[in-house]
């Protein structure tokens, strides 16, 4: 930071001519030679080398008491504390120095350190152009105290005394209260001079009492003091009277003060500016080369004159070839003359366009770009330019009817969105509303969706979505809406006269899936479930119409899914046990709600316990005992099998292994999965880690599947199912006869087991028909190499049917319900002492 500009040294302001004696002379003499010399100090030198000052300023230290006092040689008196400063170094490093000092004089020395001259603060100022400052000031405001009157018989060692006190270097002398004359400290250091310290002040002081109004300015003042020759001025207050003395170093302290807080401040200014300016430029530079837009600047003429490199791989145009040329070069020859006229008229006006422009590039495509042009005024020399930024739009205008599109349309299955749909429920809404109409919502959801894009990926998935929303489209009467306004959601809404019609359209709705969906290869029997809420009886508004149909559906699907559900207002209520069971099954299994019971399988022909089947129980804090029927649904809907299942596997698998000790032959545990852990290979991996970590035979492992398991998703359950096979793990086929699955195709799938479900044990003895189908099913199970289990045993007759029929192994409540593992530890043990 220069507080002096150039580089001015010392040597070029100091002052020469110093007023210096040696160590042996007198302060009376001393004195003298300051008084005739007409200066404010003397430098003390020794050979040459000063060693010394004695200012104005120290003579008030003398004790004037003593007239011997003043004859003492000056060493003894002067100030040896010396500050110097080298004649060579710039003025601008000097006036540190005074501040570091604290002093208003600097010897100036020679490099040999012998005196050069002297500087004072004043010189530094005075060098200054100060007359800016000067004239901005005024006496009023210098700072200094307001001068004591003395009356002119004190002393001249009482007045010196004042002057210490009050610390200035003049007085006003007054006679009966009116001011008289000054007495300053060069009056003093006359008075040594002349031996007169003990006299009044009257006989020294300057009779001449220049004074001024406090409103003039410090030029006025020091003009003033110059053409009079005086030091020190008398200021008068607005009502004439003299109220403080202002001395010529206190208007050049005043200078000093301003004029370097001012050049200071200002100095500071312009670096900051100047650091900040750079500071952007270098940003802008940044910006500029980092930037997408191209951006080229031209001169006045349109001549180029810089470019960034976004320009050349936008226009393809190098910097060697785009400079110097006209900012035609990129003209596409697509706007006629009028449109390059208005857009010159508008910058003249505006100093800025914008718009889009098609433009060339050095291949010659032509692309339009979004072009945005400013004046700019070169800030040195003051010439006019022109800035171009510009960005290729042609993606953007491609993409622009896609983007409206999106907003309004699902690009996969191009049926209108949640949005569209919104929209369009509100219009009709309104108008039932106006035309007393009826207009019916529903909310179709594709059953077990998630397991197809889990399972086979969101390529099949999305097929497979895409055919279903043909096919629910060809099922509307054309002009309706059907929108997907989720994964595997879909809407429809219609007005009806009665309930029947709606009935009807939710049933061509899901008689639209019967003919499985075929992607590739692979065939899917999908259905729906449909939840319809009606305007205005089962919701007035939008939200209220979805929210009822949301509740209706969710209704179907715990009906069994694959049906249509009219909202009735009794379902709120079980929506929101719904949700709090939901909550709550999050929570079950880290909070260790769950646990196995285990129900014997019986082999027929020896009486004897030879597996069991696991079967999980939730025991909630807050709702209590819930069986599998009413939470396995909710489970696999949020997703929460995958983990439940894991659990379960290794839990069996680990009691499994427990047993083995204590039964007299190895029995088998049966495990029970959902359609939904076939997940690549994690089942696979899962049960492999489980046998080898508990180290229980593959052969004692049985996994129990439904038909709808291998239905949803054949492929992939085929896959995972011939793994466990390979690994020595049986797989049985459950709740058989339930389910769409023929007996013809059961050899094409990898199983070792049937079990015949429960609703066919029930009927018989008795039932004519069922008793058909037991044995039918037994012997062509046999026929296939499986084994057969018959589910729901409760009596002694059924047992006996089953056996003539050489059915290997009965379970249910005839021998036991299922129970805890410690009944099934007894069991073993009984069975184990029997034999
Ligand atoms: P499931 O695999 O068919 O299991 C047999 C069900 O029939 C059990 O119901 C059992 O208690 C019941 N049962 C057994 N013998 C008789 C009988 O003689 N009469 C009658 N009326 N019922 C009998 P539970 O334990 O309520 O399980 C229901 C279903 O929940 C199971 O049917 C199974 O599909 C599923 N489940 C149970 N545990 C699990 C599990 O760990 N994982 C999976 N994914 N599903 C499980
Ligand atoms: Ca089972
Ligand atoms: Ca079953």
């Amino acid at each position: 930071m220069t507080l002096f500009s150039g580089q001015q040294l010392i040597r070029d302001i100091a002052k020469r001519n110093v007023t210096s004696c040696t160590l042996t002379l007198s302060i009376k003499d001393a004195a003298k030679f300051m008084h005739s010399r007409r200066c404010s100090s003397i430098v003390i030198v020794d050979d040459g080398f000063p060693v010394g000052i004695w200012t104005e300023t120290e003579a008030l230290k003398l004790n004037y008491s003593k007239n011997k006092e003043i004859n003492r040689p000056i060493n003894s008196v002067m100030n040896d504390q010396i500050c110097t400063v080298d004649a060579g170094l710039e003025v601008s490093q000097a006036a540190l120095k005074f501040k570091i000092f604290n002093t208003s004089h600097l010897i100036v020395l020679n490099p040999d350190r012998t005196m050069f001259g002297i500087i004072s603060q004043s010189d530094m100022v005075v060098n200054q152009d100060a007359n800016n400052f000067l004239t901005i000031a005024e006496l009023g405001a210098v700072k200094s105290a307001n001068t004591p009157f003395m009356d002119s018989e004190t002393s001249i060692s009482g007045i010196v005394d004042n002057m210490r006190r009050f610390q200035c270097d003049a007085l006003i002398i007054s006679c009966k209260g009116l001011p008289q004359g000054i007495v300053t400290t060069r009056d003093i250091v006359r008075a040594i001079s002349l031996s007169q310290t003990q006299n009044a002040v009257s006989s020294i002081m300057s009779r001449s009492l220049i004074t001024a109004p406090a409103s003039m300015n410090l030029l006025a003042a020091r003009s003033l003091m110059v053409e009079k020759h005086i030091r020190h001025i008398v200021v008068e207050n607005e009502q004439g009277l003299a109220y403080k003395l202002i001395s010529f170093s206190d208007i050049l302290a005043n200078i000093d003060h301003s004029y370097s807080a001012r050049l200071h401040a200002s100095l500071e200014h312009k670096e900051l500016k100047l650091q900040v300016a750079e500071r952007h430029l270098h940003l802008a530079n940044a910006v500029i080369n980092a930037s997408s837009d191209g951006i080229m600047m031209t001169d006045e003429k349109g001549i180029i004159v810089a470019i960034n490199p976004a320009y050349t791989s936008l226009t393809g145009y190098s910097y060697e070839e785009a400079i110097g040329q006209p900012s035609t070069l990129t003209s596409s020859g697509k706007h006629n003359a009028q449109f390059y006229q208005d857009m010159w008229r508008e910058m003249a006006e505006k100093g800025v366009w914008q718009g889009e422009i098609w433009n060339r590039k050095k291949n010659g495509e032509i692309y339009p770009e979004w072009l945005t042009i400013n004046k700019v005024l070169e800030p040195y020399t003051g010439e006019i330019m022109y800035s171009g930024v510009f960005s290729d739009v042609s993606e953007a205008k491609k993409s622009k009817e896609t983007i409206e599109n999106l907003a309004y349309y699902d690009p996969l299955t191009e049926l209108p969105n949640r949005q569209l749909l919104h929209d369009r429920l509100d219009v009709a809404i309104n108008l039932s509303h106006e035309e007393e109409y009826k207009l019916a919502v529903l909310l179709v959801d594709l059953d077990n969706f998630k397991q197809i894009n889990d399972s086979l990926g969101h390529i099949i998935g999305d097929r497979v979505l895409k055919e279903v929303a043909l096919r629910l489209n060809n099922s509307i009467t054309p002009g309706r809406t059907l929108a997907r306004i989720g994964g595997d959601e879909f809407m429809v809404f219609f007005n009806y006269q009665n309930v029947n019609q709606v009935s009807d359209k939710a049933q061509r709705l899901l008689d639209s899936l019967k003919i499985p969906v075929q992607v590739n290869d692979s065939k899917f029997l999908l259905t729906l479930s449909i939840g319809c809420a009606l305007y205005p009886s089962d919701g007035e508004n939008q939200t209220d119409l979805i929210k009822n149909a949301e509740t209706a559906m969710y209704r179907a699907k715990a009906q069994g899914r694959n049906r249509f559900c009219m909202y009735s207002p009794d379902m709120n209520a079980q929506y929101k046990e719904r949700l709090l069971m939901e909550y709550q099954l999050r929570q079950a299994l880290k909070n260790q709600e769950f646990h196995l019971l285990y129900q014997p399988k019986v082999c027929l022909k020896r009486d004897k316990i030879v597996g069991v089947e696991a079967l999980i129980r939730w025991n909630s804090p807050v709702l209590g005992h819930i069986l599998p029927d009413q939470f396995i649904y909710l489970a696999e809907n949020l997703g929460l099998i995958p983990d439940i299942g894991h659990w379960v596997i290794r839990e069996a698998i680990e009691q499994a292994a427990l047993w083995q000790t204590l039964a007299e032959e190895p029995i088998v545990i049966s495990v029970n999965v959902s359609a939904k852990q076939f997940i690549k290979c994690q089942l696979v991996d899962q049960v492999k880690q489980a046998l080898r970590y508990f180290n229980l035979d593959p052969k004692l492992l049985d996994i129990e599947v439904t038909e709808s398991c291998l239905i949803d998703n054949l492929s992939l359950a085929c896959e995972n199912l011939q793994t466990l096979r390979a690994l020595g793990v049986q797989v049985s086929l459950d709740d058989f006869g339930t389910g769409y699955s023929s007996l013809s195709k059961l050899n094409q799938l990898p199983l070792d087991t049937l079990k015949i479900d429960r609703s066919f044990i029930n009927e018989v003895p008795g039932k004519q028909g069922s008793q058909a189908v037991v044995s039918t099913i037994i012997f062509l199970a046999h026929q296939l190499n499986l084994k057969v289990v018959a589910e729901g045993v409760e009596n002694s007759e059924q047992k006996q049917f089953l056996k003539k029929l050489n059915c290997e192994q009965m379970q249910g409540y005839y021998f036991s319900k299922p129970v805890q593992t410690e009944c099934i530890s007894a069991m073993l043990e009984a069975q184990k002492n029997t034999s």
